[in-house]
């Protein structure tokens, strides 16, 4: 298997059916990325753009991803970070580490879209009660 150390990035409306390999397919659209698995093993990785996923930076030459890609579902178990379309190997991930890194995943998204959705239905749900207990003090 031959690893890849510079990618190529693509901005594309649909990925390709087959991933060229070294490349970085972006779809703004889907806000997914998808590229095969750095290590040259061949799989696919998606990797979802939310803010509680996965950051894109664009300086409008190369990309950058955070943060980095931990392929613990396949067999490479390959771990790294692509910073300016360069492939930063990283160490690779216990078992535990990775259980962690999961449950920390969950509690940002519980956290994020929790919080926003108290932020959607607080103030609106509050105002009108308020509004009315001022008014009524001069009725
Ligand atoms: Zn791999």
């Amino acid at each position: 298997m031959k690893r890849h150390a510079i990618f190529r990035h693509e901005f594309v409306e649909s990925f390709p059916t087959t991933l060229e390999v070294g490349v970085v397919y972006i779809s703004m659209q889907y806000a997914t990325i998808t590229h095969q698995c750095a290590c040259g093993c061949g799989n696919e990785v998606v990797t979802p753009l939310s803010p509680t996923d996965w950051q894109l930076y664009f300086d409008g030459i190369s990309i950058s991803l955070s943060p980095s890609i931990g392929n613990w579902n396949f067999a490479c178990r390959s771990h790294y970070f692509i910073r300016q379309n360069r492939v930063q190997w990283a160490r690779q991930w216990t078992q535990t580490e990775v259980d962690a890194g999961r449950k920390r995943d969950l509690l940002a998204k519980e956290q994020y879209f929790g919080e926003d959705r108290n932020a959607k239905a607080g103030p609106e749900a509050k105002r009108p009660g308020r509004w009315r207990r001022f008014l009524e003090r001069f009725l």
